[in-house]
């Protein structure tokens, strides 16, 4: 089974999304990654969703990347009476310390520092913005608000207070325990959310050094104006990046908010780093079974700037239509990508090789694949780190990314034009490009007839020595003329 596209999708699971049969639908109708939000839900929940994504990939035999994202130091009310509640504009309303069940006069806020922050007339915002409210009264346990902006406010919902300075740790209580739940689970990717400086990404990976045996990865999401102004060194220090627009469109004024997506987009490419850019993508599709045409030129948006993966948040997690939505976004990436602007745009928006030798056999590999007509580059690899090389040239042809390493196979699911294959390690060169004209005719990406290029390291096993590039030929037996 393949995919004919270069980004991923990466779908968030939820309450709509739960069964076995409800997650292999999202993945057959394109999902590559599975987010599991650990905002929301019971480690049993996640746990049950993590065991059926494994069980679909042993069935499948396609990799599957697992991202845990941490909620992080992000603020929630608790719950309320049915779920939800409906705010008046104008009407007053309090937040208090009281572990009580919410109701349209008052709702739990279990965030001490918070009151201690605001003054009077400061603004709260709820639910990425949607609703807002102005401080009229506070104290040390509460706070009388006003609702300039009412609506519906359900369980859990986010809380921004955008012009208030909140000493809070971007690593909390929950966040530790839930990291090494996560890790213990097997989780291939930790999102870390509201990273705010550089450092917060060194202590989030120590506190995984000392996991024994964890090799997972580390995804940064920008949603914080303080972690632009250390863009470069938050990239550096992450082996992924969100544009996690939600959370960023409430703490930065809307408008700057595509800008500052294009900018990390491209900041990432250059970097060679993974970037997701995230939420209302086809927001509308949570209870529409089509998009807004301002929808589906977002998602557009996002594939012509490069970004590696898009992101499905409530569509998929909580929506009425989880897996409409995945079609739908599937089907946008790839009209996209078929566009000969879109090549135009990509071939333009490359940044030159760095000046190692992995890199020049990386950009060689692109222009002999295309020079050449070739149906895939093959990269084999033991860490992924060439790989990642192959994919931030962005080449015309699909990257078949050869590893023993499933770990390393699952993780890279996440990443533009890469196709996984998980193989025993080779002994020789000619056995390395045998298994690779195998692999790329048993997966759909060539025929007899056909060639290939193919990069690799020698000695085979130890990471970092991409020295070599081969083109081979595909022959009846899928072996090597
Ligand atoms: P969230 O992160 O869905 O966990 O809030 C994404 C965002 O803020 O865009
Ligand atoms: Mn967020």
């Amino acid at each position: 089974m393949r995919r004919t596209r270069n980004a991923k999708i990466i779908a968030t699971l939820g309450p709509a999304s739960s069964t076995p049969q409800a997650i292999e639908g999202l993945f057959v109708a394109g999902a590559d990654v599975f987010r599991l939000n650990f905002s929301h839900g019971s480690y049993a929940d996640h746990q049950a969703r993590y065991d059926s994504i494994r069980e679909l990939e042993k069935r499948l035999r396609r990799p599957i990347a697992v991202l845990a994202d941490l909620q992080g130091p992000k603020l929630r009310v608790g719950k309320f009476e049915g779920g939800k509640v409906h705010l008046e504009s104008g009407a007053p309303f309090r937040f208090d310390l009281s572990p009580e069940i919410g109701t349209t006069e008052r709702a739990p806020l279990p965030h001490p520092e918070v009151f201690a922050a605001l003054s009077v007339g400061t603004e709260v915002l709820l639910d990425d913005g949607r609703l807002r409210m102005r401080v009229e009264k506070h104290g040390a346990d509460f706070a009388d608000v006003r609702v300039l902006v009412g609506g519906d406010l359900s369980n859990h919902k986010g809380v921004n207070v955008p012009n208030a300075f909140l000493p809070i740790s971007p690593l909390t209580e929950k966040d530790k325990a839930d990291l090494d739940f996560a890790v213990a689970m097997g989780a291939d990717w930790i999102a870390l959310s509201f990273v705010q400086r550089p450092e917060d990404v060194a202590e989030a990976r120590r506190l995984i050094a000392q996991k024994v045996g964890a090799r997972v990865r580390l995804l940064s999401k920008l949603e914080k104006p303080q972690a632009i102004e250390h863009l470069d060194e938050i990239i550096e220090m992450s082996d992924a990046i969100m544009v996690a627009r939600g959370d960023l469109g409430v703490e930065c004024p809307p408008e700057t908010v595509p800008i500052l997506q294009k900018r990390i987009v491209k900041a990432c490419r250059a970097a060679g780093k993974p970037v997701v850019v995230a939420t209302q993508m086809l927001d509308s599709m949570v209870h529409s079974p089509a998009p807004t045409r301002a929808e589906a030129s977002d998602v557009a948006t996002a594939i012509y700037d490069g970004a590696d993966a898009v992101m499905l948040s409530a569509e998929t997690a909580a929506g009425d239509y989880p897996v409409d939505a995945v079609t739908m976004m599937d089907r946008i990436i790839n009209r996209v990508e078929q566009d000969e602007h879109y090549r135009l745009i990509i071939d333009a928006s490359r940044s030159a090789p760095e000046n190692t030798t992995r890199d020049a056999i990386s950009a060689a590999a692109r222009q002999v694949a295309q020079t050449l007509n070739c149906a895939a580059v093959v990269t084999f690899t033991s860490s992924g780190s060439t790989t990642l090389r192959a994919a931030r040239e962005r080449p015309d042809q699909p990257i078949i990314n050869l590893t023993s390493d499933i770990e390393v196979a699952r993780q890279l699911a996440l990443v533009w034009g890469v196709h996984s294959v998980q193989t025993a390690e080779v002994r020789s060169f000619s056995e390395m490009v045998q298994k690779s004209c195998r692999a790329a005719q048993r997966e759909g990406f060539a025929k007899v007839g056909d060639r290939i290029v193919i990069t690799a390291g020698v000695p085979f096993g130890c990471s970092g020595t991409t020295n070599i590039l081969r083109v081979a030929e595909i022959d009846d037996g899928g072996e090597v003329m």
